[in-house]
């Protein structure tokens, strides 16, 4: 059994960050956030965690939590997430996800902190030759995004090297779903994620929902992405911190998925199941810079890491990510 680590969560207002707070706090361990709410919600961090309005690139803040709060690890979530943004404003994301990457773990370095785990993405990858997709399989990303993810998975491979430090990137394909007991879930307000885009049309807060190609190499044309229930990869991230503190020489990259995929249509199709409904689906030329299909080969985060996901089910994270859009939308009512 590892000890109770002290672990600062960046990022851990936002969607994947609080889940991974409640997470942390099931599995014994205790969370210390930082973040800037620029997309996060304070309310979304749990009450038991100690919470940081700041921002990861403010070296001294982060040096004296790191000092205050005696952190034995580091999970790294924050950055910014949205893929076309990234096209027409790459440098906002080289200085959120790479610049500031690297200021976060130059204080982790200097504070004396061995271990980090990376939020990182199938962004990587570009669009594979071939899927499922293995970690050893070439990255060559096809937007910034996807880039400057790659670059700062890079400066932790070249510091591992250097200091007395090792981490884990995970590579997570698509992440949908809330919290099982509906503590946290995607509050992100203008999301682009077809399931939340879905789960928001189904409760009349949009008229329909666009779909993007239905001409792709898929059986019914529509792309096929691996849905990862959202605490199913916060339990990922708690289960890599052990193995890192269990074994500080070691470092890992490893994909986040179900290793299968559901089409467009097929999400779709689980969101009128669940409701019972019919949402209105308008069909839509391809979006730029979207692969076929993507899956993650996750043979490896289950043979290194004993990762079982216990919430592979479509219609169970739909369920999920609906009643959290409920939940939402009386937090937003006051
Ligand atoms: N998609 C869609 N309509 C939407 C949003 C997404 O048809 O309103 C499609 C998109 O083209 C892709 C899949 O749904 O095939 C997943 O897209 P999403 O933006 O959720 O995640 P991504 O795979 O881009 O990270």
């Amino acid at each position: 059994m590892t000890k109770k680590l002290n672990v600062l969560v960046t990022g851990g207002a936002g969607y994947i960050g609080s889940h991974a707070v409640l997470a942390l706090r099931d599995a014994g361990h205790h969370a210390v956030v930082i973040d800037n709410l620029v997309t996060g919600f304070r309310w979304a961090v749990a009450e038991d965690a100690v919470f940081y309005e700041g921002d990861i690139s403010d070296d001294s803040v982060v040096q004296k939590i790191i000092r205050e709060q005696g952190i034995d690890a580091i999970m790294h979530f924050a950055g910014s997430v949205v893929v076309p943004e990234s096209v027409t404003n790459p440098l906002k994301y080289y200085y959120n996800n790479t610049s500031k990457s690297r200021s976060l773990i130059e204080s982790a370095i200097v504070g004396g902190v061995r271990h980090m785990i990376f939020s990182s993405t199938a962004a990587t990858y570009g669009i594979p030759e071939s899927s499922p997709v293995r970690e050893d399989m070439p990255t060559v990303p096809i937007n910034p995004y996807g880039t400057s993810k790659l670059m700062t998975e890079m400066m932790l491979r070249d510091v591992a090297a250097a200091h007395d430090f090792n981490y884990c990137t995970l590579r997570y394909f698509n992440v949908a779903g809330a919290d099982p007991q509906c503590r946290t879930g995607q509050s992100t307000v203008g999301a682009t994620h077809l399931l939340k885009i879905a789960v928001e049309a189904a409760l009349g807060k949009r008229e329909s929902v666009s779909v993007f190609g239905t001409d792709y190499a898929t059986p019914d044309g529509t792309g096929v992405r691996d849905y990862i229930h959202v605490s199913d990869l916060a339990s990922a991230h708690v289960i890599a911190l052990e193995a890192l503190v269990d074994d500080p020489q070691r470092s890992h990259t490893l994909n986040c998925g179900y290793g299968h995929g559901y089409s467009v249509m097929q999400v779709l199709d689980a969101v009128d199941r669940v409701t019972n409904n019919k949402l209105d689906r308008k069909m839509e030329g391809r979006r730029a810079g979207d692969p076929d299909a993507l899956i993650s080969d996750n043979s490896a985060i289950k043979e290194r890491l004993g990762w079982e996901p216990r919430y592979d089910d479509l219609d169970q994270i739909v369920q999920h990510a609906l009643a959290w859009e409920r939940r939402l939308t009386d937090i937003q009512s006051g």
